[in-house]
């Protein structure tokens, strides 16, 4: 079956419209920068569907970062998307952590930061406590907040595979909500070895056989680093000089890492010259 893809479908006896998201590659990519824990290979993967998923309700062009931070082992897990489906993402964290560790146990007190950032427009944020079971009950929440649309929401991840689903009342149809609650009822007995292992059309047809179900072309999802040598520089040059000459004498070279994809852009003195006297710099990458 094809891969890291989305696919968007609508009901034609409903005013409902649905979303199945799988990925492994593009996943396997986010967990290949760093040695990360099961527990957070779990939650990078659930937070990399959910992100997909959000993407896909976007009505605008423009990036998307959903960021998990707490008091916890894990202080931050963030996946950063875009309205190509593009996504990167990385996580921080502290000392042993059960395999089995839930939410509350990852991130301690902690809470769910979404911001929107369209390519023309104003940059929208929404917050929400992590104070449920699951990371999906957390983005119910936030949906019930910020669109007011009812919406759910099922996401899993094995450390191999994540996938997720999203079902939502169409905009403006919040009457409609005994259909929602029976389409609901059907999408909530998904398990995780379906959506791993079924391709849509049957993740369809198995839990909506009744139904009249409208499948749109499957979008394809990418792992994506936005980092370049450039923006490397860009961000040496927001320090001091002489910090950098200091760093030069020591080491010969000043080594800038990408936390996302571990690419690494090496700039030498004659580079940092370069960079003060806003002249292009050597496109070497190690
Ligand atoms: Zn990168």
């Amino acid at each position: 079956m094809s891969k890291d893809t989305l696919n968007r479908y609508l009901f034609d006896n409903a005013d409902v419209r649905g979303q199945i998201v799988q990925l492994e590659k593009s996943y396997q990519e986010i967990l290949a920068a760093h040695t990360y824990p099961a527990a957070i290979q779990g939650l990078l993967g659930e937070l990399m569907a959910a992100t997909s998923l959000l993407t896909a309700t976007l009505k605008f062009d423009g990036d998307i970062s959903v960021q998990v931070q707490g008091t916890g082992p894990v202080s931050l897990a963030v996946i950063n998307g875009n309205n190509l489906q593009q996504l990167r993402g990385v996580s921080r964290w502290d000392g042993d952590i059960p395999a089995d560790a839930d939410i509350a146990q990852l991130m301690g007190q902690g809470h769910m930061v979404i911001t929107l950032t369209p390519t023309n427009g104003e940059r929208y944020q929404g917050v929400v406590a992590l104070d449920k079971p699951t990371l999906a009950e957390c983005l119910e929440q936030y949906f019930a907040q910020s669109e007011q649309l009812p919406t759910a929401i099922r996401l899993f991840a094995n450390g191999k595979q994540a996938a997720g689903m999203l079902l939502q009342v169409l905009p403006g149809e919040s009457d409609h909500n005994a259909e929602f609650e029976h389409l609901e009822q059907l999408t909530s007995t998904i398990k995780a070895e379906e959506l791993f292992e079924l391709d849509a059309t049957e993740v369809l047809h198995r839990l909506y056989h009744q139904e009249e179900v409208r499948l749109f072309d499957p979008i394809d999802v990418t792992f994506s680093c936005t980092c370049s040598r450039e923006r490397s520089g860009q961000a040496l040059r927001t320090v001091a000089k002489a910090e950098l000459d200091s760093i030069l004498a020591e080491q010969g070279k000043i080594d800038m890492g990408c936390e996302y994809c571990n690419s690494n852009y090496s700039f030498d003195s004659i580079d940092v010259e370069a960079l003060f006297n806003n002249a292009p710099t050597s496109d070497t990458q190690q």
